[in-house]
């Protein structure tokens, strides 16, 4: 928009507030932190080339036209043990509790930093085993608990693993199962998305499960250095679109939806958490005042720090 003509007086300006809030935000850049789930061997560290023990956060910087964006993968062991899975959900969903928790924490500090250190997970890659026949009883429970707390990315690990027609096959029975199942997956549909929202929502809806390969080696193809996985028939390139979804997934986490998820996070996830600490607060002062009152009760206790709050399920499975 440009100043009217005839009276500049009357132009105020606001119309760059775009370009204002773009500037800010390309200089603060993004923060987006990921987390793997799923059984072990599934090719999760291979993904991020990285071998795990523990629930460990990695951290690197990338940057894209001056956009830079603070990318933090959180790997984790995975569900080894076949016969008795019973809770291995229980580490991953602490932790990320446990994040929403030191985020409250801050955000509730009389004298707050300006820019909140935020490490709550913004999306959770949920590796699913390409040589089940659809999604298990524990894949269930673990992505209905999963969904309860973080935007979920469903993916079909070692795809190489499957020829292309059982490839189609799984992910449109994967994806029938997942709406049998009422599993809420990120991105969500929303009454107030443009046209062109619901149509990108659409084509990557129709992706996942995402395909994915991963591969810790670099392979020299005519003259070419790529990343992937030699077979006896021949390479795999991961970054190839006719190989794997990776890039789809890439472009999507990264490109398309980066400023999405970090908003839903905060938005829904984030927001769920927070009403329902601040009510347990709230309840349990309540109770401690009308203990007081009736007297002879235990004398009010100290107030209880966020992080050793009971954490409630939301809904049990
Ligand atoms: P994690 O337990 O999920 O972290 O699995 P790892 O990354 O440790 O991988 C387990 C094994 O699977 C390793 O031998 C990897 O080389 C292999 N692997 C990883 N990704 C792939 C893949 O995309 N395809 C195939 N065929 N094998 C893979
Ligand atoms: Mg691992």
């Amino acid at each position: 928009m440009s100043a009217p003509a005839n009276d500049v007086q009357d132009y105020v300006g606001f119309d760059t507030i775009t370009q204002q809030m773009e500037r800010k935000f390309l200089k603060r850049g993004f923060n987006l932190n990921v987390i793997l789930v799923g059984e072990s061997g599934m090719g999760k560290s291979t993904l991020v080339i990285r071998k795990t023990t523990e629930i460990a956060p990695v951290t690197q910087m990338l940057e894209e036209n001056g956009v830079r964006v603070k990318l933090t993968i959180v790997d984790t062991p995975g569900f080894g043990d076949q016969c008795n899975n019973e809770g291995c959900w229980v580490p991953v969903i602490k932790y990320i509790k446990d994040q929403h928790a030191a985020y409250l924490e801050r955000e509730l500090k009389p004298n707050r930093e300006r820019i909140i250190v935020d490490t709550r997970v913004h999306a959770c890659l949920y590796f699913l085993n390409p040589g089940s026949r659809g999604l298990r009883p524990l894949d269930v429970e673990v992505l209905k608990r999963l969904t309860e707390v973080t935007n979920v990315i469903p993916v079909i690990a070692k795809s190489d693993s499957m020829t292309i027609e059982e490839r189609t096959a799984f992910k449109r029975h994967i994806k029938e199962e997942l709406a049998f199942h009422r599993i809420m997956l990120f991105p969500y549909a929303s009454d107030d998305d443009a046209d062109d929202d619901r149509v990108l929502n659409a084509s990557i809806r129709e992706l996942i499960p995402f395909a994915v390969v991963g591969s810790e080696e670099v392979i020299e193809v005519e003259g070419k250095l790529i990343r992937g996985r030699r077979h006896g028939w021949g390479v795999i390139n991961i970054f190839d679109e006719t190989h794997s979804d990776f890039v789809h997934l890439r472009n999507f986490m990264l490109r398309t939806h980066l400023s999405d998820l970090i908003e839903v996070t905060s938005q829904r996830h984030y927001e769920q958490f927070r009403t329902s600490q601040l009510r347990q607060i709230k309840e349990l002062r309540a109770q401690q005042a009308a203990a007081a009152a009736s007297g002879g009760a235990p004398p009010a206790q100290p107030q209880v720090p966020l992080s050793v709050m009971q954490h409630q399920p939301m809904t049990q499975v």
